[in-house]
Formats: structure tokens, C-alpha cells, sequence
């Protein structure tokens, strides 16, 4: 079995298959539906990622030009949404929206080998300073912002090595040129920062070159022909069992049948192999250039 033609990657899909190349089988290949908890409690897990969804929504509403104000009667009485929405509009910077001229909630897409490779950003930011990395006067700013829920904050060796970090500057310098009158967004222009809900002052930045959207082209583009090459065997399971306790298909691979607690999940956000629960926006509407 194959994938088929149209399929496109996504840095979660991506994420599957580099954390477990067997996961990414079932998942996209057989889509095989397993009904397991992939977290517990149950109810605590699917709370937290309704909130996370919510404010995502909120601040998307937020960049549409809804005011603050109204945004906030929609959470009353929910002390933690009020506590990161608190922390989200005390944040400078995001004041003056005209200035900022942000695009919330763009999807790019662009041809990776024979697939395509597309990306959901929750904002991109066009600010007219030059990033902090250059001297004044190099050119504007396109900051990629990614809103995190998490519960702990994530190391940035962790962060760094994700493929969000990678396939969302590499496909805003690839296919982000409407956003700049036409043409290519160059790479050191570009900079990317995780901002965590209740960290606020502890946002998580990344700038990008020349150097690493070449290096990001060739492993993406590697990785993408290793997938379309699985073929019909049996893909390899995860040697990192513990990524087992959070995954549906646990059973099916004989990997236990218990899930991984969410508690537990925090104490990995803090070590240098990171771990969250996925809040998957990419499969939704898409814009293509
Ligand atoms: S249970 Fe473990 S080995 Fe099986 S798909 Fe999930 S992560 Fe991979």
C-alpha cells in the first residue's frame, strides 16, 4: 500500500513519522482508526485541548479586528482561559494591528518531490523593523507566531529540533511571496517564535538563514522520498517505547494498553525530549501558491 498522489505532508505528519515510522503507517497509509485514549484522565486531556483550541480561536478572532472586550465576555468564568488571555493582551507588540499588518490563520503549500508540503501558521507578522539579528534598515520582518498551551514550558533543544520549526520558515521563504508584493520572502528576514500561554515572558525565538532553509530542503525532501519508499512491509515500531503510552495504537503493536498520563507528559516537556498534545488545525482549508 502506497500513499496516494494527492497526499500532502504536513509537519505533524512529518513528526509521526520521524517519532515512529509505524505510526505514520497506520495513520496515513492503512488509516487504520484505533479507539483508545491517547491520554489520561480522559476528561482532564480533552478539557485542556478544548481550551487550547478556544484560545486559539480567540486570538484569531482577536487579529480579525474583534475587540478585546467582547473577546473576553465569550470566556467569563473560565479562570484559565482568562488567565492566558490576560497574559495575551498584556503582551507588547500586538497593540497597534494596523502596523503589524499580521495574516492569522494562512496556509501555504508548495511541491516537495512528488508530494506537496503544507503548513497552517497561526499568525504571520509583517512588521516594517528589520529582525533583531539584522542591522537596521535590512529589509522588513515576517515573524511566524505559534501559540503553545502547554502546561510546562518546553526545552529549546526540543523546540529546535521539531519540524514545525523546520517546515514553517522553509515553506514561508518557498511559498510566501504574496505576502511580500510578489516576491520570495529571503530566509534571513524570516523569525519564528513559540509564545506559551503561561509563560508569556519566556517566548521561545528562532531566527532563520540562507544556510538552514538549504539544509531544511534537502532533509525534508529526503525524508518525504524515505516515506514514499516504504513499500508494503511492516514499517519499523518506535524504539522509544515511552512515545508508545501516548499513542492510540498501543495495542495493536502490543505496546500496552494503558495511555500515558497527562502529568507525566509535563514532566517530558521539560527534559529534552518534549512531548504535547497536538492541537491538528492543518487538516482544515488551505491556500495554495
Ligand atoms: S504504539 Fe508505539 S510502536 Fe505502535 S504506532 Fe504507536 S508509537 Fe509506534
Amino acid at each position: 500500500m502506497t500513499l496516494p498522489k494527492n497526499f500532502q505532508f504536513s509537519q505533524s505528519s512529518l513528526q509521526d513519522y520521524v517519532d515512529c515510522p509505524r505510526r505514520f503507517q497506520l495513520r496515513y497509509i492503512q488509516r487504520r482508526a484505533w479507539p483508545a485514549l491517547d491520554t489520561a484522565p480522559a476528561l482532564e486531556s480533552e478539557l485542556f485541548m478544548q481550551r487550547g483550541a478556544q484560545f486559539h480561536h480567540l486570538v484569531h478572532q482577536y487579529f480579525l479586528g474583534i475587540p478585546t472586550e467582547k473577546l473576553a465576555r465569550q470566556i467569563e468564568g473560565d479562570e484559565m482561559l482568562e488567565g492566558w488571555w490576560q497574559n495575551f493582551t498584556d503582551l507588547q507588540g500586538f497593540q497597534n494591528l494596523e502596523d503589524l499588518r499580521a495574516r492569522p490563520e494562512i496556509s501555504l503549500s508548495a511541491p516537495l518531490g512528488e508530494f506537496r508540503l503544507m503548513a497552517k501558521y497561526d499568525v504571520v507578522a509583517l512588521t516594517p523593523s528589520s529582525p533583531a539579528h539584522l542591522p537596521e534598515g535590512k529589509g522588513e520582518n515576517f515573524t511566524i507566531y505559534d501559540w503553545k498551551t502547554s502546561r510546562k514550558r518546553p526545552k529549546r533543544e526540543w523546540l529546535e529540533k521539531k519540524l514545525q520549526t523546520r517546515v514553517y520558515p522553509y515553506l514561508l521563504t518557498r511559498a510566501g511571496a504574496q505576502l511580500n508584493g510578489g516576491q520570495p520572502i529571503p530566509p534571513e528576514q524570516i523569525e519564528m517564535i513559540y509564545w506559551f500561554t503561561d509563560f508569556p515572558d519566556q517566548p521561545a525565538r528562532f531566527s532563520y538563514s540562507e544556510e538552514q532553509f538549504t539544509t531544511a530542503e534537502a532533509y525534508l525532501g529526503g525524508l518525504i522520498a524515505e516515506i514514499n519508499n516504504l513499500g508494503d512491509d511492516l514499517a519499523p515500531l518506535t524504539k522509544d517505547e515511552f512515545r508508545c503510552n501516548y499513542c492510540p495504537y498501543r495495542s495493536l503493536c502490543s505496546r500496552g494498553n494503558k495511555a500515558g498520563l497527562l502529568d507525566e507528559m509535563d514532566e517530558f516537556n521539560e527534559s529534552e525530549i518534549g512531548f504535547e498534545l497536538e492541537l491538528d488545525f492543518e487538516g482544515i482549508t488551505e491556500v495554495e501558491y
